[in-house]
């Protein structure tokens, strides 16, 4: 099921998918999944989930995204109402489709089914809504939702600062002016985003955020302990 679902796994050395399986064991042991919408929750959903989840664990000390109790799945992309910031006084107002979302209190994560299959179906389109919102819950670890991680020593934190600091404003700038970006330019709405999004293309579109972004990709590799690099399905020329 997991080969099927999770292209991405087949890839992983066998030490890897090891100690994915055995992350996926004590999430699926220790999350409440629920099916909303009239979806029948399936082996298959929570699977896939987790595992996708799971790959932002490998090779570090963690605690299983300990502000997350339960994730709501939905059979498809859900309606919100939503008031979104246009520009100085301007708001726009109306419903919304949303792939998923979490917050730092909510304890919760609601996610569309359709959206996490298609996501974890193409690992190199660089979207991936199951990444974007456990990379939120990451963010959560340390309390603040601010797009900076727990993160082990006062070097990497520096760093860590300075690199992202840099790397928003340049998206941010990009964003305005409308100059094309490997990152999804709603990393530019906060740093919180731009962790989130910056988590995406660093799973999905590794050789070209490492071409285009070396101290962005250096950061996150530090921090994930990975380099997707190695077992990435994304055939790009980056030279
Ligand atoms: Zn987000």
């Amino acid at each position: 099921m997991i080969d099927r679902n999770v292209p991405f796994f087949r890839r992983l050395s066998a030490s890897d998918q090891r100690e994915l399986l055995g992350h996926i064991q004590v999430f699926l042991a220790e999350k409440r999944f629920e099916g909303c919408g009239g979806l029948e929750l399936t082996d298959e959903i929570c699977v896939t989930i987790a595992a996708q989840a799971c790959l932002l664990l490998l090779h570090r000390k963690t605690d299983y995204f300990p502000r997350l109790l339960t994730i709501l799945v939905y059979p498809s992309t859900y309606m919100v109402e939503e008031k979104r910031h246009v520009e100085g006084p301007v708001w726009e107002e109306g419903r919304m489709a949303r792939l998923g979302e979490t917050g730092r209190r909510l304890g919760a994560m609601v996610l569309a089914w359709d959206a996490v299959r298609s996501g974890a179906a193409d690992p190199s389109d660089g979207k991936n809504v199951v990444l974007h919102e456990f990379a939120h819950q990451l963010d959560y670890e340390n309390s603040a939702d601010d797009g900076t991680p727990a993160l082990a020593t006062r070097e990497q934190q520096l760093s860590w600062r300075e690199v992202m600091r840099t790397e928003f404003a340049s998206l941010r700038a990009a964003d305005e002016t409308g100059i094309p970006t490997l990152l999804d330019t709603y990393g530019a709405t906060n740093p919180a985003e731009f962790f989130a999004v910056a988590t995406e293309a660093f799973f999905e579109h590794p050789r070209l955020l490492r071409a285009h972004h070396p101290r962005l990709y250096a950061e996150l590799q530090s921090y994930f302990q990975q380099d997707p690099v190695e077992y990435s399905a994304e055939r790009v020329r980056t030279d």
